[in-house]
Parts: structure tokens; C-alpha cells; sequence
């Protein structure tokens, strides 16, 4: 099977879908301790790059990645916008010519989360994206490690993202807009971290679907 066709397209609409569907909550999270506009943001990059989604299911991982970290760089805007653009640019400059197992997929997205901490000089525990990224990064690397079967995988990594972005809710804002508030941020979900969970959720569960074809 010709999986890039077959599987961009499909994750790309569900990403779209999952992010329209709980746009009203995330926006009021963004609002409690940001400016409220991380979905408008996120929605612009999404439909750039659904737009493109043609050009994109015709080339390899590499090319698809690059291709998307520009458009969401072009498009987004926040600073949500560098932070999602630099992961894919990375993943794509990590990625080679090699083809994509578990394994290699596992250190390349390890690779755009670090050049995602660099971006943003942040760290685990700073109530941001990262408290999703990190913990997910390393749980597919856990998950390459013990060549964990497909279904496993994918339920866990689902359960690690939804466990990131709830431990959000509980910690102190250090970067971003959310920080001006110090201890005042504690109590609400960081919106970037929501928005990574569900689209980490949306991506395992079109893997699963396709997978079971
Ligand atoms: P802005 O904060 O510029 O309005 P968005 O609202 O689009 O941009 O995105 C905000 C999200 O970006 C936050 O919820 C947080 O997850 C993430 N974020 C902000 N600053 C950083 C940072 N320095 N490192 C990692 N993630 C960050
Ligand atoms: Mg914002």
C-alpha cells in the first residue's frame, strides 16, 4: 500500500475536524490565561495546509514535513505558529532518506520536540505543548524499544497525551502569555498543550483505522 497518499489526506481532515469540533473549549482556555486566539491560529495554518493537501500526499515523509513546517510558519502566526513549523522543519531535517519504521519515526519526532524546546527555551512542566510533546516523544521511543505491537502503541500514546495536557491544569505558566499570570494561571489547561493532545489523538486514531484495513 501506498501509505503517504492513503494516510496524510486522512490525518489532515481529522486534525481539521477534531480542532473545529472543540474550538469553543480551547478558545476559553486560551482566554482564561492567554489572548484567545490559538484556535483562529491553528485553524489558519490547518486550512494552508489542507489546501496544499494534493501536492503534499505526492511526496515522501521528508518533503511532506518540510513543506508543512513552512506553510504553518507562513500561515500561523503566535507563537504556536514557530513552535508547530519548527517540529515538522526538524522532523524533516532528521528524517533523511530512511525508511520510516517505528524506530526511525520514534527518533525523528524525539528530534522536532527537542528543536521544539529550543525554540521555545522552554522545559516539561512549564505548562505548555511541551507537557504533551515530551511525554509522547518519549513514550513512542519506550513503545520502538520494546517493539510494542501497533494497537498498544497507539492506545498508549493516546493515554500519554490526554495525561500531559490534564497535568497542565496544575502547573504554574513559566513561558508564553500564560506566565504574565504566574500562580493565577494554575487551574486552567494550557491551550497549546490541548490542541497538541487532540491532534496526537486524531493522528493514532487514523493510524488505527487505516492499520485495520
Ligand atoms: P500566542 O501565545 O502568541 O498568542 P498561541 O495562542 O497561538 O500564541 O499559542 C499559545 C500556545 O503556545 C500556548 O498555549 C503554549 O502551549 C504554547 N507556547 C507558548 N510559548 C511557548 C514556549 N516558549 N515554549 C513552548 N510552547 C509555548
Ligand atoms: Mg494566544
Amino acid at each position: 500500500m501506498q501509505i503517504i497518499p492513503v494516510l496524510l489526506p486522512k490525518m489532515i481532515e481529522a486534525i481539521a475536524d477534531t480542532i473545529e469540533q472543540n474550538a469553543e473549549e480551547v478558545t476559553a482556555l486560551d482566554q482564561a490565561i492567554g489572548d484567545g486566539d490559538h484556535v483562529i491560529n491553528l485553524q489558519r495554518g490547518i486550512e494552508a495546509v489542507r489546501a496544499k493537501s494534493t501536492e503534499l500526499s505526492r511526496l515522501d515523509w521528508a518533503a511532506a514535513w518540510q513543506k508543512i513546517g513552512m506553510t504553518l510558519l507562513a500561515t500561523m502566526g503566535g507563537a504556536s505558529g514557530s513552535l508547530f513549523g519548527t517540529l515538522f522543519i526538524s522532523m524533516s531535517k532528521a528524517s533523511d532518506e530512511q525508511p520510516l519504521d517505528l524506530k526511525t519515526f520514534a527518533a525523528v519526532f524525539a528530534e522536532g520536540v527537542e528543536a521544539v524546546k529550543k525554540r521555545g527555551k522552554a522545559q516539561a512542566g512549564e505548562k505548555t505543548m511541551l507537557d504533551v510533546l515530551i511525554p509522547v516523544a518519549e513514550s513512542l521511543q519506550q513503545a520502538a524499544a520494546d517493539s510494542a505491537a501497533l494497537p498498544d502503541l497507539l492506545e498508549n500514546v493516546s493515554r500519554v497525551a490526554i495525561a500531559g495536557m490534564e497535568s497542565t491544569r496544575d502547573m504554574v505558566a513559566t513561558k508564553g502569555r500564560a506566565s504574565f499570570l504566574e500562580e493565577r494561571s494554575k487551574g486552567h489547561i494550557d491551550a497549546g498543550a490541548k490542541t497538541s493532545q487532540l491532534m496526537i489523538c486524531a493522528i493514532a486514531d487514523v493510524v488505527k483505522e487505516v492499520a485495520q484495513q
